[in-house]
């Protein structure tokens, strides 16, 4: 597939049918030039096409027979901040919004935490969806990391490109699902170290690379 809008929704409709979101919540977007596409507001999914995709710039303008999400000035803050981002998904996915209600951040019970670039997966403090406010929140909160949860509202991530940002939105779930688990099992929670944390960290520069060759790309400071 060589359209990046249908590859934008392609990945919008997988990620809803991997149970990651439901109806019009969440949105997906991909960088592009000077700006990224990203999926329009409120509108579903399966009922979408390519051309339905708008563009937004990185300086705001939007372009396209469709409204860009409400959520484009999260996007658009990500791609200036974050070089190493070239798409991003955001999710209301169920076991991460259930913990984001709590407002504290994810701490290292599992190794599969460091995945994300650090020891712990941070919650940005609620702001009101689509405003500047939940986007200063979010960068904040993504320091580092290449993913957060975002108070009584969701999760966001974002990877190289729109197959690893799903695929780092699914583990993220994941761990969600199993820190969920664990808190219902009522007893202290157990945590790994820094230090670990960090020779863990340091291993996933090169985890899954078949090749020898260079490290795939993670979060950078
Ligand atoms: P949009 O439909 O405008 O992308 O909004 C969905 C959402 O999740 C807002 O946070
Ligand atoms: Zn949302």
């Amino acid at each position: 597939m060589t359209d990046p809008r249908a590859e934008v929704l392609a990945t919008a409709r997988a990620m809803n049918a991997a149970g990651l979101n439901r109806g019009t919540a969440g949105n997906v977007s991909l960088r592009h030039e000077d700006g990224f596409f990203v999926t329009p507001t409120g509108m579903d999914y399966d009922e979408s096409e390519p051309a339905d995709i708008a563009f937004v710039g990185l300086d705001g303008r939007a372009e396209g027979r469709r409204k860009p999400s409400s959520e484009w000035r999260f996007h658009r803050d990500i791609y200036a901040a974050r070089p190493e981002a070239g798409a991003i998904i955001h999710t209301h996915a169920p076991f991460a919004t259930a913990l984001a209600c709590r407002g504290e951040a994810i701490p290292p019970f599992h190794y599969m935490i460091a995945r994300f670039g650090g020891a712990d997966i941070r919650c940005a403090g609620y702001a009101t969806f689509g405003t500047q406010e939940l986007s200063d929140a979010m960068l904040a909160a993504l320091r580092e990391r290449c993913a957060c949860l975002m108070a009584h509202h969701g999760m966001v991530v974002f990877g190289a490109d729109l197959k690893q940002a799903l695929a780092l939105a699914v583990e993220f779930e994941a761990l969600c699902e199993q820190y969920w688990r664990l808190l219902a099992l009522g007893q202290p929670v157990r945590l790994l170290p820094d230090d670990e944390m960090q020779r863990v960290q340091a291993k996933f520069c090169d985890y899954g690379r078949q090749d020898g060759g260079a490290p795939a790309a993670g979060p950078q400071a």
